[in-house]
Formats: structure tokens, sequence, C-alpha cells
């Protein structure tokens, strides 16, 4: 099973357009971050965790020609705006690709991106997709991919477990009945914006307090902001815990 971590900024990505920080102008590449998504590979399928905004870059980046299925996280604009890119995807491998998220997700891509789904064809081609509503954990092709419900300030949103992965981004809470859901895990991908609070994410102290909780054999900091030096955060971190870079890659075992 392959993981790589497609992207790991915040919504701005990094560097920041017109900022002039340390960070933004930092020369080490891993202080450069596309918008936040996840790609797996195991069973022969290709998943992929939210179409970010910087989805056609990052599938040209890592040479991938086919998906499978798309989990969407929550309908934010930095989880979602690649979706037109979908439609490459099609072309090449001539399918419609399944969509999964909660209902709220679901509701507003179809809002959002209404010319997608008005049934009216257009001479350019628009994304093929099917979109499915998941509560619970259900069966994709052989795999089992479990939804963990998160807080994202108000909103419940979805992270997602496969295998003894779970990908928790966009997180300000974990309800008791998700934390449940990730025993045992080899790797926990966490979010974790910058060191100042904020209401609809986690910052490092709570990522690492979360971390400690969920006590994976390894957690990965992933949807980070201009803040976060990557040398700096990876000096500050338990030995259990790294910060993520656009493209850092994991082989695990099959489940
Ligand atoms: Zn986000
Ligand atoms: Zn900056
Ligand atoms: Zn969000």
């Amino acid at each position: 099973m392959k993981v790589i971590i497609l992207g790991c900024a915040t919504s701005t990505g990094v560097p920041i357009i017109g900022c002039n920080c340390p960070v933004c102008t930092s020369d080490n590449p891993k202080n450069e971050r596309t918008r936040c998504s996840l790609f797996i590979r195991l069973g022969g399928k290709n998943i992929l965790i939210d179409s970010s905004t910087d989805l056609r870059f990052q599938a040209l980046e890592h040479n991938i020609t086919r998906l499978d299925a798309v989990l969407y996280t929550h309908s934010h604009a930095d989880h979602t705006h690649g979706i037109d890119d979908l439609r490459t995807f099609n072309f090449v491998n001539n399918m419609v690709i399944p969509c999964y998220g909660n209902l709220r997700t679901i509701t507003n891509l179809k809002k959002n991106f209404g010319y997608i789904f008005d049934g009216v064809s257009s001479a350019g081609g628009k994304p093929r997709l099917e979109l499915n509503v998941v509560e619970r954990a259900f069966d994709f092709e052989g795999i089992k991919i479990i939804p963990i419900e998160i807080h994202h300030a108000r909103w419940m949103i979805l992270g997602y477990r496969i295998g003894n992965v779970a990908y928790l981004t966009d997180c300000s809470g974990i309800p008791d009945g998700s934390l449940e859901k990730l025993k045992g895990l080899e790797l926990l991908i966490l979010s974790a914006l910058r060191y100042r609070e904020h209401p609809a994410h986690f910052n490092v102290d709570q990522a690492v307090e979360m971390t400690q909780r969920i006590n994976p054999k390894l957690a990965v900091f992933t949807h980070m902001g201009h803040e976060i030096d990557y040398d700096t955060l990876l000096s500050e971190l338990p030995d259990n815990i790294v910060p993520a870079y656009d493209g850092m890659e994991f082989e695990l075992d099959e489940p």
C-alpha cells in the first residue's frame, strides 16, 4: 500500500502570494506546499482524498494517470476546486469516477459546481462523477473504507481510515465515537495549521496532544500555513511525529 502526501498546505498554499516572510521566501523545498490532498494506492486501485486546487500539478508531478475513486473530506474551496481536472482522468480511462462524502459535502458539491451536475452536455466536456453519500464503513472494490467524523469549527466533516492509515485534515476536534475507530494506527496524518489557536483547526500543541491520545506508530502533520518552518517544527516535535512535505511517501503492508 502506497501513500503519497500530494500537498500539505493550508488553503492559501505556501508561499502565499505577496508574502515576504522567512518561510514564504525560504530556500528549503520542504517549505513549498501545495493545497492539501492525499493519494493512496492499494489493491490495484488509486484513491484520491480531495480534489485540491493544485490537483493538475500534483497529478503531473507524481505521474498519476488513473483515479478509481475520490473521497471528499468536506467542501471547502482548497479541498474541491481541482474538481474540473477530474474530467481528464475520465477521458484517459474512459470511466466515470465514483466520489464519496457526507451529506453536506455532496449537497455542496452539487450546488457549488452546478454546471457539472445540471445534465446539460457541453462541447468542452465536463467531469463525469458519480456522487455517493457515506456515513459508515463501506466496501469499495474489496477495500474497506471507514469514514471518521471530526469537527471543523461548527461543521461535522469526514476523515478516512483505510487499513492502519487515517487521514484527518481540517480538524478542530474528534468526538469519542471517532477516537474509538482510530486504535492501532501505523500512520496518522493529522492537520496542524500553525502555532496560534484557530477556531476551525488544531494548532501544533493541540495536534500533538491529540496524537498522544490516539498513539499511532507515526504521525505526520499536514495543512500547514506559512508560520510553520519545516526544519524548526521537525526539531520541536516528539519522536513519533514529523511535519509533512509535498511528495512525502510511505510504503505500508496491505490490510
Ligand atoms: Zn482546508
Ligand atoms: Zn509568508
Ligand atoms: Zn476546511
